[in-house]
């Protein structure tokens, strides 16, 4: 007598007959309008009356926007785990997250063998599908390292990668009826998904005993496991001729007990007939959801989604995990969660948040933020988890990460004009523009997400040519922190426009973006290896050659510490940001004046390929102490006390990138970046705080401000360092009309006026 408190849901059983394919796809069509949640269909491979299931479910999944698929359930003999695997992730990423994996042991044993199949006793078939269960998950686990490897008898894999991570946590369920099978729901799948012809419902609560049991020797909660059932041989008639015989009214009362007493929570209607389809979704389903609620409202069932009793402990303190709104609640992270490990860390910080939601669009970034802003505990925004000034994870608060809105288009093919969404990560966006002769100048690394770039500044390889990434910005969506969806531009708030475009954090969290890309085929790449021995002269002299260089030239240099009692060496990567060989040529050669060459190599290459390729998930390497500042040139002073940074080892290595040129030619106040008359932004990263500040304090006076992107400080001592007057006085009015309770408070927060 259980109710496990599963959201209802309800679907199709559909016969995929080859002889009419158009009619089968259009009763999954009309499953989605009749508002039910799945289609599902048979799978007999060996059956040549039969569409292949597989490819069906990929038809249906583009033909339809919301309904989710499934095979009920696939041919496991004939489809090879690894395969199905790939293939499930493929087309849950495709359709964004609507792939559930019905699974069988494979019945029809004959024919299975007649196709090839492997042949199996009862016995071993469970066998396999056990091994096969855990071969499916450990393709889908990214977060874990190394290859997938099986010694298993009948699924032997000597090593293959991991991945694709599908869109959603893809559902397993299990066509099962004997106790082994059973065994098995309970051990290790999502769901149990037995037929009525085949199971009496007088059987079902032995199934449950057996699947709750073998739940709980695995360490899971019973809930964990979803109760399906196939509703075979029903009818729907005006009047009453049996069990699911008769007109919804008497469906609805017949399928309640089923839910309030055996825990069934998905129903899945077989038969091809359109009208059954119509009222089942249309009448059925939504008069046992609301009887369903009702009942449970009056019990004070438990809803929330089911996690294991060491999940449960993983929790942390001042998080209402049962409030978590339901719209979020599929994508939620937690301590305990197999996905957890991919979404901890940032790219440099460790954490241990207790929360992570993964909004998809940005009503369910408002939620997540009401939600959020509602907890006793830190807050965080990530789009691609790089963030130095702002952390992007945290110690038992709640992340925001954006990375499922990570949309990347090009609006107008004439003018370069392209949305991003800011969970995109910039190596994405260089290689998907770059096919179509387009590129936006970010910065030097592929995994920096949009949304911290787009919302600071973003020094790249290509910023003296076409600026900050944030100069080329039309249009800006933002959830500000009391949930209103706001698109700003030059005509539509412009001052929240100006803010976003260097403060962005500060006002709200930052969506989507528009801006225009430039056209650019191939660049030329020099790069340059020096002895840097003699550290002031040679920084001298290159920060001299970089700054006479033409403004197609952005040059960055990082200057490190020699290895093996050897003095400073120094790497350039010097871009000339068009084809023009020639031109690049007698731009690059100075650079190999600036001081003893090591090895030296030019290169013609697209832009996408400049950018250090993101790794997969964070792993948190470690918080540096980082200082950041603006400087005009390289003068003998500021050489004297970078070399000394670098050779008394207080910095493990500094790096100074180039801008001048275009991001010179916006005006200072035209953003809330006003830094543009510097040539160079230093960067310089160490172990103690102590003593970078040794020497970053002498650096200080000769500073003209920071890129607040690079510094690890963010408290108020170096807030008007990154926003000069006026800049700072206007962001404090904005803060005051768009976040007055100060919600975003994690990277460089500008207190309001
Ligand atoms: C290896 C490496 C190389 C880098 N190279 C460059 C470079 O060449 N040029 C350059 O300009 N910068 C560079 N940076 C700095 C980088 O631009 C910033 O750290 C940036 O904030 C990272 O963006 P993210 O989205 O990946 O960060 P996240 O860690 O996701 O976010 C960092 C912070 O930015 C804010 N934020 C992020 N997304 C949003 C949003 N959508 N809305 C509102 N606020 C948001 C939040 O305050 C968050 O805490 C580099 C950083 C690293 C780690």
């Amino acid at each position: 007598m259980t109710d496990y408190g599963h959201h209802l849901e309800f679907g199709t059983f559909l016969t995929p007959t080859s002889r009419d394919p158009e009619h089968v796809v259009g009763l999954a069509e009309r499953t989605e309008a009749a508002g039910l949640d799945l289609a599902t269909f048979q799978d007999h491979p060996y059956n040549p009356e039969l569409l292949d299931t597989w490819t069906l479910l990929g038809w249906v999944a583009s033909r339809t926007e919301r309904l989710r698929v499934a095979g009920n359930v696939l041919n496991l003999p004939l489809r090879h785990p690894t395969v199905l695997a790939r293939a499930a992730a493929g087309l849950d990423l495709l359709s964004r997250g609507r792939v559930e994996l019905g699974l069988g042991a494979g019945g029809f044993r004959e024919a299975v063998q007649g196709m090839g199949g492997a042949r199996r006793t009862a016995g071993e078939s469970v066998d396999a599908l056990s091994e096969a269960i855990d071969l499916i998950r450990a393709v889908w686990d990214v977060d874990s390292g190394g290859e997938v490897r099986s010694s298993g008898p009948h699924y032997p894999v000597p090593g293959t990668p991991r991945g694709p991570r599908p869109h959603h946590d893809i559902g397993i369920w299990l066509g099962a009826y004997k106790p082994r099978m059973l065994g098995l729901v309970g051990a290790k799948a999502d769901g149990w998904l037995p037929s009525l012809g085949y199971l009496d419902l007088a059987d079902l609560p032995e199934g449950n005993r057996i699947i709750d049991e073998s739940a709980e020797a695995a360490g899971r909660d019973p809930r964990q496991v979803r109760r399906l059932l196939n509703l075979t041989g029903t009818s729907f008639s005006s009047v009453s001729r049996g069990f699911l015989q008769g007109p919804p009214e008497q469906w609805v009362e017949q399928l309640l007990p089923l839910v309030l007493e055996q825990g069934v929570a998905t129903f899945v209607l077989g038969g091809d007939d359109p009208r059954a389809i119509d009222l089942f979704g249309r009448e059925v389903a939504p008069a046992l959801r609301e009887a369903v609620e009702g009942e449970r409202a009056v019990k004070g069932t438990p809803t929330g989604p089911a996690r294991p009793v060491a999940a449960l402990a993983a929790r942390r303190p001042g998080i209402d995990y049962d409030g978590v709104p339901a719209a979020l609640r599929d994508l939620a992270v937690e301590p305990g969660d197999g996905g957890y490990t991919g979404v901890r860390h940032g790219y440099m910080q460790r954490g241990r948040p207790g929360l992570v939601l993964r909004p998809t669009d940005p009503e369910q970034v408002a939620e997540a933020l009401a939600y959020a802003r509602e907890q006793r505990v830190p807050l965080n925004v990530r789009s691609g988890g790089h963030g130095i000034s702002g952390a992007s994870t945290n110690d038992g608060g709640i992340v925001i990460d954006l990375g499922r809105m990570n949309g990347i288009r090009l609006l107008d093919p004439d003018t370069g004009r392209v949305r991003l969404g800011t969970g995109a990560r910039w190596g994405d966006v260089a290689r998907t523009l770059g096919d179509r002769g387009w590129a936006i100048s970010s910065g030097d690394h592929g995994g920096v997400g949009v949304g911290g770039i787009a919302t600071t500044g973003g020094i790249g390889y290509m910023s003296r040519a076409h600026g900050l990434t944030i100069d080329r910005l039309t249009a800006v969506e933002l959830v500000t922190a009391d949930g209103r969806l706001l698109r700003v531009d030059q005509d539509h708030d412009p001052e929240l426009f100006w803010g976003t475009r260097g403060a962005g954090a500060n006002l709200g969290v930052v969506t989507a973006v528009e801006i225009e890309a430039a056209p650019v085929g191939n660049v030329v790449l020099g790069r340059f290896v020096y002895d840097a021995s003699a550290t002031a002269s040679f920084l001298r002299a290159w920060g001299e050659i970089a700054d006479a260089a033409p403004r197609e030239v952005t040059a960055f240099l990082t200057l490190g510490a020699g290895r093996g009692g050897q003095g400073p060496v120094a790497q350039a990567m010097v871009v000339y940001a068009g084809e023009d060989t020639d031109a690049a040529v007698a731009a690059l050669e100075p650079f190999l004046k600036a001081g003893p060459v090591l090895d030296q190599r030019a290169q013609v290459a697209p832009y996408a390929a400049l950018l250090v390729p993101h790794q997969g998930p964070h792993e948190g390497h470690g918080t540096p102490v980082s200082r950041s500042g603006l400087i005009g040139e390289t003068t003998p002073e500021i050489a004297e006390i970078v070399a000394a940074m670098i050779t008394s080892g207080d910095s493990y290595f500094t790096q100074f990138r180039q801008v001048g040129g275009a991001v010179d030619d916006m005006a200072p106040e035209a953003t809330a970046y006003a830094h543009r008359s510097a040539r160079f932004s230093v960067a310089a990263l160490g172990a103690r705080a102590g003593r970078l500040d040794r020497h970053w304090s002498a650096l200080e006076p000769r500073l003209q401000g920071m890129y607040l992107s690079f510094d690890t400080r963010t408290g108020p001592e170096v807030l008007a360092q990154a926003f000069p007057e006026p800049t700072l006085s206007r962001l404090r009015a904005l803060k005051a009309v768009h976040d007055p309770d100060q919600v975003f408070d994690q990277n460089f927060p500008i207190p309001p006026a």
